[in-house]
């Protein structure tokens, strides 16, 4: 897409530190990192949302996050790492071209994600369980 940052970085049109390529996908560092290393990793294709992106390219992504997380462990000894994908501006999602987080992790790097936990009142997760999977079975059936 013509604006979009991201394919801007695709076509080598704004630089950035590459760290992945193949057909389907590209992978290079986030110029603003949680932890140094933080990548990301995006489909070569322009999908805003996570929820187009054809299943092959979208298992590239996974697959390809997944291994650079663990060559993060392995090169510069981090402990772990973080998969995460903000889909829609309420989630975070500030670059509108899909986008896949490997987030390096030590074990006291000082970052916390900040998720709560409520609690379902009785009868109510079955109720929700039960609704969204008429709704999920109907798209992917
Ligand atoms: P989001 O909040 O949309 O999930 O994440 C967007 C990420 O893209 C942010 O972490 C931000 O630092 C990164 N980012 C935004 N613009 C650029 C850029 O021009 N180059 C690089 N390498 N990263 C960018
Ligand atoms: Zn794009």
């Amino acid at each position: 897409m013509a604006d979009c940052i991201f394919c801007k970085i695709i076509a080598g049109e704004i630089p950035a530190a590459k760290v992945y390529e193949d057909e389907l996908v590209f992978a290079f560092l986030d110029i603003g990192p949680i932890n140094f290393g933080h990548t990301l990793v995006i489909p070569k294709e322009h999908h805003e949302s996570s929820a187009t992106i054809p299943e092959t390219t979208a298992g590239r992504m996974f697959r390809v996050g997944a291994r650079i997380g663990i060559a993060l462990k392995r090169k510069f000894e981090w402990d772990a790492f973080n998969l995460h994908l903000a889909d829609g501006t309420a989630a975070g999602q500030v670059v509108m071209h899909a986008h896949l987080h490997v987030i390096p992790r030590g074990v006291e790097d000082g970052f916390h994600w900040n998720w709560r936990q409520l609690r379902y009142e009785e009868g109510k997760a079955a109720e929700i369980a039960r609704e969204l999977s008429m709704r999920v079975a109907a798209d992917l059936n």
